[in-house]
């Protein structure tokens, strides 16, 4: 008998278009031969507002890769599940930022004693916290570029308070600096400082999306990617490289066709290209992640230095994202990946 696997998808996050185009992708691996004879997809949607829909309305979703709008306030209908949820097998959760990477769906797929596809709740919510990130990355010795975790309060609550902390991170970081939000991805919410002007507004408005803020000193380098699949003994794939034609990678270059090139394999010294793996591995098992991640780093090609940049639990699944591309290249192709990943969710749940 087939397994039916839970295709979870949309969600309320601003990644919510980019997640329909990744279960596009791993539902049509998932029907392909020697998967179709496998697994049967039931696709589940979690619409912008949190609804959860499956069956046609799910499917329509799919087959259009158009969001569903039809947004409630009814938040008794939160925990109305479609009751296909309950013949779900195990689930392939492809939610991207928060209410879905960040541990928050990994917990209640936790409650509902059913396998899923990628990390559990302290790989997903460690993974997706980047002060929570940094200071187990840290901890495993991983190099990163200098920070500082700040708080909303600390830029909001007190007008004494405000002028001291710019003054610490010019004085800690210098410029050009980044300020991020610590719980969210896509490159939302992140501004580059260059200024005191430019890191008041970008922490005012960094403050707006999350409680949790980080600074960084900003480099100069280029981007690298690496893809790490498995459960307690991953392996890393190929390391590939993202170049693009702005000041750097923020949300327009991610989403905007022709902005952004990948590169696989990156065209890096093999010695460096062996590190980054190793540094892969490492950031993979200091989260707790499982089953997929994607690690991103900076590699500094004038002195040959390699910072950690972040580690991506559920990265881009589309058939032209990075972690996809990276496993085609290193021979593991998209349907084969797709069939793996629901192994380690099955081999992880035992
Ligand atoms: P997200 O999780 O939203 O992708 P990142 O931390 O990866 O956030 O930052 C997004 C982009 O911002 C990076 O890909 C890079 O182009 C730029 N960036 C972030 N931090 C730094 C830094 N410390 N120095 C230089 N560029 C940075
Ligand atoms: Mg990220
Ligand atoms: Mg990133």
């Amino acid at each position: 008998t087939k397994l039916r696997v839970g295709l979870l998808f949309g969600g309320r996050s601003g990644e919510h278009e980019v997640s329909i185009n990744s279960a596009i992708a791993i539902a049509t691996a998932l029907d392909a031969q020697d998967n179709a004879m496998k697994y049967d997809v039931l696709p589940v949607y979690i619409q912008k507002d949190g609804i959860w829909q499956a069956g046609d309305i799910a499917r329509q979703v799919l087959d259009s890769g158009k969001p569903l709008t039809s947004e409630t306030n009814d938040k008794k209908q939160l925990w109305q599940f479609p009751p296909q949820v309950a013949e779900v097998d195990v689930w392939f959760p492809i939610l991207h930022g928060p209410n879905g990477e960040d541990g928050t769906v990994q917990g209640l797929l936790t409650l509902m004693q059913v396998p899923f596809v990628g990390s559990g709740v302290l790989g997903s919510a460690a993974g997706m916290d980047k002060i929570a990130m940094k200071m187990a990355f840290a901890q495993a010795g991983l190099p990163q570029v200098k920070y500082m975790a700040i708080s909303r309060s600390q830029i909001w609550s007190n007008p004494c308070v405000f002028p001291k902390l710019c003054d610490e991170i010019e004085k800690t970081l210098d410029y050009p600096c980044f300020v991020k939000p610590a719980n969210l991805g896509s490159s939302v919410g992140i501004a580059k400082a260059r200024s005191r002007t430019e890191l008041e507004t970008a922490l005012d408005n960094a403050a707006s999306y999350d409680r949790r803020i980080i600074v960084e000193a900003g480099v100069v380098a280029r981007e690298v990617e690496c893809a790490v699949l498995g459960n307690d003994n991953p392996k890393a794939s190929v390391v590939g490289e993202i170049t693009y034609n702005s000041d750097f990678y923020d949300y327009e270059t991610k989403y905007t066709d022709g902005r952004a090139e990948l590169h696989i394999p990156a065209q890096i010294p093999t010695a460096i290209a062996s590190q980054i793996q190793e540094m892969s591995l490492k950031a993979f098992t200091a989260v707790d992640a499982a089953g997929l991640a994607r690690v991103d780093f900076f590699y500094l090609e004038k002195t040959g230095e390699v910072f950690l940049n972040e580690i991506n639990t559920l990265p881009g699944f589309t058939a032209f994202s990075m972690y996809p591309q990276l496993w085609a290249a290193s021979g593991v192709p998209f349907p084969e990946l797709c069939d793996r990943l629901i192994q380690f969710a099955l081999e992880r749940h035992q």
